[in-house]
């Protein structure tokens, strides 16, 4: 016997998306808000984030004095994605939203400041994991002012009545009875599909080898795209795999982004150079990252240069693990060589290094000779790494990480409109009652991924503005 519910709104998947449009459903006075999540604690994918939160115009920019347009933001996106895969609508009204969305997470006592790498970045956070305090909060209100959250139960259908409007979402609960809820409107935000082995490589085959691949968030298993396939949803023809460059010791869930030092030096798997490094803490060069042999490289530092990071570390590096002066980050690189020696190495020869990556030694020192002979002549023939950012590579002891790209999210292929309602493929009009968002979605970004903190602001985003729709709705046949 199924477990029957009746609920004015359900949201599928509690986490960057799901959340807020639960929570912000109840604050506009929809009376009945029930939440289901597959898993024990809702969050997901957004539990790991640093809780970068894309946000343009807002308030802390006027508090660090800097400027931060949204229209300039939305034109300069345009730019880059040359409206591939971009719905110029939805893209405005999440960067029109951010302001907006991020004075509201203050106002659950979640307090943001300016950072000039990531962004909006949470006071006193931004290593990975800092996020799960923001949804904690939010869950904690949802709850107290009346929604209900049904956990270690996973949606697994969506019923529409014979017009082809929602009429209900069917799941399994913990005990595995089957549960009903009837309902006219439905939020899925069940998160990407990272963990969906059949999805990447339809969407992803040129970037995806299984074999290589760093990522945490493979419980992503993309339940949303076949529940929104068979109410007949409009799928875009491609997705985005969003990745972050630079990520050293990745397999032992404790990602440094020492790798990304900008004076250091990088080589692939054949010892030959790829890029210009000082591009370190950039969505671009992890897409060159996912074409190097092995979706790898190695980067070095010798010992001048490990002294000036200490002395004074690149922002790339990420100031959650290092501060000015702070010789940790040699203990950390020792402790790494002895504990994943796959990983890191503290070399005191070329040789030794073109060893232990497994290149050609000779192509390796050539490598490293015409680099140092850049540096000496200020100007790198090569990439045009710029010149204030060439240390040669001469002092030993030399220090060495092998990096990874960290695949991040999938993003897509689920289209929606301005108002997050789902697009039915036979005609293009929205499923009534139906609404998406967060990483299921599609039409926020193009062919990559531009801007730090975007999944968050949009989920954010797509979460609220669908929720203000369903609760106009609401109002209008309340009346
Ligand atoms: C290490 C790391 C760091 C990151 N840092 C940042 C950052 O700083 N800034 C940023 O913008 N982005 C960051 N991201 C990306 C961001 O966390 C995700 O893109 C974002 O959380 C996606 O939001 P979502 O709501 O779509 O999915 P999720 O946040 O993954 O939430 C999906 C929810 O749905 C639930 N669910 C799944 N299937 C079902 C089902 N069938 N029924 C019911 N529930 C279901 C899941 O349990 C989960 O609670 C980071 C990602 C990683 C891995």
């Amino acid at each position: 016997m199924a477990k029957i519910y009746q609920a004015d709104f359900v949201v599928i998947g509690g986490g960057a998306a799901g959340m807020p449009a639960a929570l912000e459903a109840v604050e506009q006075g929809i009376p009945s808000v029930i939440l289901m999540d597959k898993r024990p604690f809702p969050g997901g994918n957004a539990r790991m984030a640093g809780g970068y939160v894309f946000a343009a115009d807002a308030y802390t920019h006027e508090k660090a004095g800097v400027t931060l347009h949204g229209e300039d933001v939305y034109k300069e996106l345009i730019r880059f994605h040359h409206y591939d895969g971009v719905n110029p609508r939805q893209l405005r009204a999440f960067i029109d939203s951010s302001a907006d969305n991020l004075a509201w997470l203050r106002t659950k006592g979640i307090e943001y400041e300016f950072n000039p790498v990531m962004g909006n970045s949470i006071v006193g956070a931004g290593a990975p994991g800092s996020y799960a305090r923001v949804l904690d909060q939010m869950k904690k209100e949802l709850v107290e002012k009346g929604g209900v959250v049904l956990t270690n139960t996973p949606a697994t259908e969506l019923l529409l009545d014979e017009s082809g409007a929602i009429r209900g979402v069917k799941g399994v609960d913990k005990d595995g009875d089957e549960v009903l809820i009837e309902t006219k409107a439905v939020f899925l935000s069940p998160g990407g599909f990272m963990g969906n082995d059949a999805l990447m490589a339809l969407y992803f085959s040129d970037q995806y080898d299984p074999a290589d691949y760093v990522t945490d968030a493979l419980r992503f298993t993309g339940d949303g795209v076949s529940m929104a396939e068979q109410v007949g949803a409009k799928l875009a023809p491609k997705a985005t795999l969003c990745k972050e460059s630079g990520f050293s010791f990745a397999h032992q869930n404790a990602p440094h982004r020492i790798s990304m030092y900008a004076n250091a030096v990088w080589v692939n798997r054949d010892g030959v150079r790829f890029c210009d490094e000082s591009t370190a803490h950039e969505h671009t060069n992890a897409n060159l990252l996912v074409a190097q042999p092995g979706m790898c490289g190695y980067s070095m530092m010798d010992e001048t240069m490990m002294q000036d990071l200490i002395q004074h570390p690149s922002p790339q590096v990420s100031n959650e693990f290092l501060q000015p002066g702070d010789p940790k980050v040699r203990g950390q690189l020792e402790k790494m060589a002895q504990k994943l020696p796959d990983q890191c190495l503290i070399a005191q020869s070329l040789e030794e290094i073109a060893a232990w990556i497994g290149c050609d030694a000779d192509t390796f020192r050539s490598t490293i000779v015409d680099y140092n002979s850049y540096c000496a002549n200020g100007k790198d023939e090569e990439f045009l790494k710029p010149g204030d950012r060439m240390m040669p590579l001469t002092t030993e002891p030399y220090y060495v990480c092998k990096f990874f790209p960290l695949m991040v999210e999938t993003i897509g292929p689920v289209v929606v409109n301005h108002h997050f309602q789902v697009i039915r493929a036979a005609d293009n009009r929205p499923i009534p009652g139906l609404y998406a968002g967060g990483a299921v979605t599609a039409g926020w970004t193009g062919h990559d991924y531009e801007m730090w903190g975007g999944n968050l602001g949009y989920g954010l985003a797509s979460g609220r503005l669908a929720a203000d729709h369903v609760a106009a709705q609401y109002k209008r046949d309340a009346k």
